[in-house]
């Protein structure tokens, strides 16, 4: 079984759109033979200020040059009508069919499936960005076959999603996994939210650099602090000897409640594993209940960089 997927990723400061080929071979169990094949992708940076006439707009024209790019001798319109489905992810929360909130704009309420049927007159399928990887990361990734496990994304912000009995596990109002609002520092930086001391407050881009400049004086982007760790600058590896503590002792909390069989971390930040997982296993270990949680895996994501993107695409294919 064939299907070919346009696959769009709206974050909160750039958006994603790609033609990606679904395949399976009849002969695999239920939902463990699914292989991806990215043909196409393009990305634009978003503006800050975002309406829904704007971002439908920005998805037609990185459909159009998506479909450009493997189009050949057909029109990008051709080669559109070739599509299955269509896959969307979002920040922040949706239904079915419904983007119900995002935490960047003012967007609330916006019919996007609908919007989007009418515009590509194929199926749309939408879900959470997290979610979405989660559903990624056991369909193609790291936890095939999987049936409880948590899904971390650390870039600018923290966000999670938990998969449980095979499900994604939403809760009473849809924000299950809010992971990065854990408290995890009394007094500590100021997040987002309005709390203070939230993970993602602390242990996010920003709050590496916070936690940086306050023992060198110096602010600059977590990446280059990462570069500077692996150059062997003393305070920058201090950095991330803290952030693996506090995001250890923070998932041994989760699995103490959840008890995941695995835990994938992706995002900007996991990029930075060999700097902070020694100390991330280490209070990881030494914080969970462990006759219940000694056998948890902790891995990085095995979708890459195209986490994102595939997330979308494993939509319409998701039961
Ligand atoms: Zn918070």
């Amino acid at each position: 079984m064939k299907k070919k997927i346009l696959a769009i990723d709206i974050g909160g400061s750039k958006m994603l759109a790609g033609i990606v080929e679904m395949s399976r071979d009849g002969n695999t169990e239920e939902g463990a033979g699914w292989k991806s094949m990215i043909l196409s992708a393009a990305g634009e940076s978003l503006p800050a200020e975002m309406t829904e006439e704007k971002i439908l707009e920005k998805i037609r024209t990185l459909a159009a040059s998506a479909a450009a790019q493997i189009a050949g001798t057909a029109s990008e319109k051709e080669t559109l009508q070739e599509i299955d489905a269509v896959g969307v992810t979002i920040p922040g929360l949706a239904d079915e069919r419904v983007w119900i909130y995002a935490p960047f704009s003012g967007i609330q309420n916006f019919p996007i499936a609908e919007a989007l049927e009418q515009e590509f007159g194929r199926p749309v399928f939408i879900e959470n960005d997290v979610n979405a990887c989660a559903i990624a990361e056991g369909l193609l990734g790291a936890c095939r076959g999987v049936r409880d496990f948590i899904w971390l994304t650390i870039s600018n912000g923290i966000g999670g999603g938990v998969v449980l009995d095979g499900r994604i596990y939403r809760g009473a109002k849809g924000f299950s996994g809010e992971f990065g609002h854990l408290c995890v520092a009394e007094d500590g930086e100021l997040c987002g939210c309005g709390k203070r001391g939230c993970l993602e407050a602390e242990c996010a881009g920003p709050g590496i650099s916070r936690f940086y400049a306050r023992l060198t004086g110096e602010k600059i982007p977590a990446s280059e602090i990462a570069e500077r760790a692996e150059a062997g600058e003393p305070a920058a590896l201090e950095t991330f000897r803290r952030e693996g503590k506090v995001l250890g002792r923070a998932l041994a909390n989760a699995a103490n409640i959840l008890n995941p069989a695995r835990i994938i971390l992706g995002g900007g930040v996991a990029r930075a594993w060999d700097l902070f997982y020694p100390t991330l296993e280490e209070t990881f270990r030494k914080d969970i209940f462990r006759r219940a949680n000694e056998d948890v895996l902790i891995e990085r994501t095995a979708l890459g960089y195209e986490a994102a993107l595939l997330g979308a695409a494993v939509l319409p294919i998701a039961d």
